[in-house]
């Protein structure tokens, strides 16, 4: 019988489960670690534009995600100055045929359940709940993940093993103790309420974004059009992790209650009944990613602010590069293992970094006010749709 190569791979989040299928694409057995229970329905919306879905597309994802997903129109820029929009840029049919893929938002419950479908299906794939990936002692032929949990101390022995284990990564604690979580002092707060209860004109297949002063708000549909995604933005000094704290509605309405935000945006936010909040944390900028066998992906490796959308994005993309690099070895051995997380790493880092710093200053971008507010407004509005859809090229266009 054909021996395949086992990964083992902590974190069954976006990250984790894309990189499972594209490994297992490759001919490895992979294992997965997931610290819950159960994958239930937590968090909100995301974004996912076509350098990701370009990839699960080729995946073999496309029926199963296509069908959870909606296709936005176009990206409305608001200004909350007076309400009105600044400039729509196109995207739907426009962006999928400038990129060759389709730009997808969906709740993040929709698009972990469509991986998992893909991966149960997959008899090289085995899914552990309730487990833990504790630690990682590299030695030839290679890595070993102690998997603690309801299978206490069982050890799986792995070619590599990769840490798709989010933002509180415990291998990274490990492999990198100095990378540490930063708190940006901003605080995410989501909601969704119900579609029919808004006129058409608030409710259209766009993804709106109002800019305001400290502040912003994101709103788009999902779930075939019928529930809105809220996301709003706000600084705070509440930082506890995680990523479904409650957050009181009284809060956030009052933050948005102010004159300068116009009533279509203060009608959405009085509208939702039960508010989520998660303190944003970024990891910063590190060297590497790996460390012999061991390599981390997605959040794990490099946490970014939210403001470009990319966060599940640069998940899928290592995943796939790092699918890549390992199927380009043509052994199990160490040292070839560690080379190929090694060229894995330094393919992404450069991409990485700058879709990090291209969120940041979107954050500040979105959150000016007075007359560094009013030129913002203007030279979106001057520089137009199809010029700023162009400015998007380098990160929807991305080929590995
Ligand atoms: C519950 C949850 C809800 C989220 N909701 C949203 C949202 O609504 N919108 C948005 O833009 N982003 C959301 N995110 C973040 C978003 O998924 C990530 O920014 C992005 O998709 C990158 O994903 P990732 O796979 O690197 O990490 P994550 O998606 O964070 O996945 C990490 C996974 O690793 C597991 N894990 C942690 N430690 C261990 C361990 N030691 N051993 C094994 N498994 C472990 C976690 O349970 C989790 O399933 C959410 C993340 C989580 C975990």
């Amino acid at each position: 019988m054909r021996r395949l190569r086992t990964v083992v791979i902590a974190g069954a989040g976006i990250g984790g489960l894309t990189a499972a299928l594209a490994l297992a694409a490759r001919g490895f057995r992979v294992v997965i670690i997931e610290t819950a229970e159960r994958l239930e329905e937590a968090g909100a919306g995301l974004q996912l534009s076509p350098n990701a879905t370009r990839i699960l597309i080729e995946l073999g994802l496309h029926a199963r995600l296509s069908a959870r997903a909606l296709v936005p129109e176009a990206v409305s820029i608001r200004s909350a100055r007076h309400g009105g929009e600044i400039c729509r840029i196109p995207l739907g049919e426009t962006a999928a045929l400038r990129a060759g893929a389709p730009y997808w938002v969906m709740h993040r419950a929709d698009l972990q359940a469509g991986l998992l479908e893909q991966v149960r299906d997959h008899p090289d794939i085995e899914l552990r709940l309730g487990a833990k990936a504790e630690e990682a002692a590299a030695f030839a032929p290679g890595a070993k993940a102690t998997v603690c949990g309801d299978r206490a101390g069982a050890q799986e022995a792995a070619c590599a093993l990769i840490g798709a284990d989010g933002v509180w990564s415990a291998l990274r604690s490990r492999l990198f103790p100095d990378a540490i979580p930063l708190f940006s002092g901003l605080i995410a707060w989501r909601g969704t309420v119900e579609a029919a209860q808004f006129p058409r004109d608030m409710t259209a297949p766009h993804i709106q974004l109002w800019m305001g002063p400290d502040a912003h708000l994101v709103t788009y549909p999902m779930s075939g059009g019928d529930r809105i995604n809220l996301v709003a933005i706000v600084p705070g000094g509440w930082n506890q992790p995680g990523w479904s704290a409650a957050g009181d509605a009284a809060d956030i309405k009052r933050m948005f209650a102010q004159a300068h935000w116009p009533r279509p945006a203060r009608l959405m936010i009085d509208a939702v009944d039960r508010w989520r909040k998660w303190a944003l944390f970024t990891i910063p900028r590190m060297a590497a990613w790996h460390r012999d066998t061991t390599a981390l992906l997605g959040d794990a490796a490099h946490a970014m602010l939210p403001f470009a959308a990319q966060g599940a994005g640069m998940a899928i993309e290592d995943a796939a590069v790092l699918a890549q690099c390992l199927g380009e070895t043509a052994n199990e051995n160490a040292e070839d293992v560690a080379a190929a997380l090694a060229r894995y790493t330094s393919l992404r880092l450069a991409r990485v970094a700058r879709v990090q710093e291209a969120a940041r200053l979107n954050g500040r971008i979105y959150h000016l006010r007075g007359v560094a507010a009013l030129a913002r407004d203007l030279a979106i509005g001057i520089t137009g749709p199809q010029r700023m859809l162009a400015r998007q090229e380098w990160i929807y266009s991305w080929r590995r």
